[in-house]
C-alpha cells in the first residue's frame, strides 16, 4: 500500500470559531462552517491531525469527534510517533507532525524572506482580528521602506496610508510565481531570487 500524506489543521480559529480569543481555555464556541465536510473530504485522500496548544487534548477530540462524527483521538503526552499515518482516525495533537500542507488561521505563506517579512507587518500593524487592543510599536512607513528596499519593491507613489501600501508589497510578492501564466501553482522551497520578480 502506498503511504498516504498527511495534512495538519489547526483547531482554534479554523475548526473551532474562537471568536472570543483564548478566554479562560474553554471550547466555548461552534464549528467553523464547512469543517465537517472539508475534513471528511481530505480523509479520503490524507491522513489527517489536528494540532493546538491547548493542553487538553482529549477535551478537543471530544468536542470534534462529537461536532463532525468522526473518530478522534488525543496524542499521547509524550508521543514516540514520528509520523501520523493511521487514515481512519484524526489524531489530535500539540505536535506538528510531518505533512504536505498545514491549515491554520495564524499562518504565513513562505516564498521568500521578504514577501513574509511583508505578510507578517501587513498582519500585525493592522487591527487584530478579534478586536483586542494590541501595542504596535513600529512606524508602519518605515516598516514599508525597508521592506520595498529588501524586496526591491517600487515604491515611489506618493504613501498616503503605508499600512494599505504595506498590503500591497505583500500581495504583489505573494503572488509574484503563483498567478504566473494565469493560473495558480505552489511555489516549491528553496526559492531563487527570480522567484520574487514582480512581473
Ligand atoms: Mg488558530
Amino acid at each position: 500500500m502506498i503511504p498516504r500524506r498527511t495534512i495538519g489543521v489547526d483547531f482554534d480559529g479554523v475548526c473551532h470559531t474562537y471568536s472570543l480569543g483564548w478566554n479562560g481555555g474553554e471550547i466555548y464556541g461552534e464549528l467553523v462552517p464547512g469543517t465537517a465536510h472539508a475534513l471528511r473530504m481530505l480523509m479520503g485522500t490524507f491522513t489527517m491531525f489536528i494540532h493546538t496548544a491547548r493542553s487538553d487534548l482529549a477535551a478537543v477530540a471530544t468536542w470534534l469527534e462529537a461536532k463532525i462524527g468522526i473518530p478522534c483521538v488525543a496524542d499521547d503526552p509524550a508521543p514516540r510517533r514520528e509520523f501520523w499515518d493511521i487514515t481512519d482516525v484524526i489524531l489530535v495533537s500539540r505536535n506538528k507532525y510531518p505533512a504536505v500542507a498545514y491549515v491554520d488561521d495564524r499562518g504565513v505563506r513562505f516564498v521568500g524572506w521578504e514577501q513574509a517579512l511583508a505578510d507578517i507587518y501587513a498582519y500585525t500593524l493592522t487591527p487584530c482580528p478579534t478586536g483586542r487592543a494590541e501595542a504596535v510599536d513600529q512606524d508602519p512607513a518605515k516598516v514599508l521602506q525597508e521592506i520595498a528596499t529588501l524586496a526591491g519593491v517600487d515604491d515611489d507613489n506618493e504613501v498616503a496610508d503605508p499600512r494599505a501600501a504595506l498590503i500591497a508589497v505583500r500581495d504583489r510578492l505573494r503572488n509574484a510565481k503563483i498567478c504566473e501564466g494565469g493560473g495558480w501553482r505552489p511555489v516549491r522551497s528553496p526559492r531563487s531570487a527570480d522567484d520574487l520578480e514582480v512581473k
